[in-house]
């Protein structure tokens, strides 16, 4: 049983879930493992961000969406009111 005992202290954990980190936060530097980060394009190559930091950035194509949704939103309401203006 010394591979359970065994300890490393060189060995680098994510901040948020204490897994062994796969890398830095390319905005904080946090150290994230791979799960609790996410991949984004970058210009050259992907960006890891943490969780904090993605909740900071929100990425384009969120933004998309919620356009999406808020255009979605906009034609129902019309579409409603168009609905009781010929009903009446
Ligand atoms: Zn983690
Ligand atoms: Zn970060």
């Amino acid at each position: 049983m010394t591979d359970l005992a065994q300890f490393r202290p060189d060995q680098d954990y994510c901040v948020y879930c204490h897994k062994p980190a796969a890398g830095r936060c390319a905005i904080c530097h946090a150290l994230v493992c791979a799960d609790c980060c996410e991949l984004q394009d970058g210009l050259i190559r992907p960006l890891a961000l943490c969780m904090k930091c993605t909740g900071i950035r929100p990425r384009p194509g969120r933004m998309l969406l919620v356009w999406l949704l808020v255009t979605a939103c906009f034609l129902i309401a019309l579409l409603a009111v168009f609905l009781l203006l010929s009903s009446a």
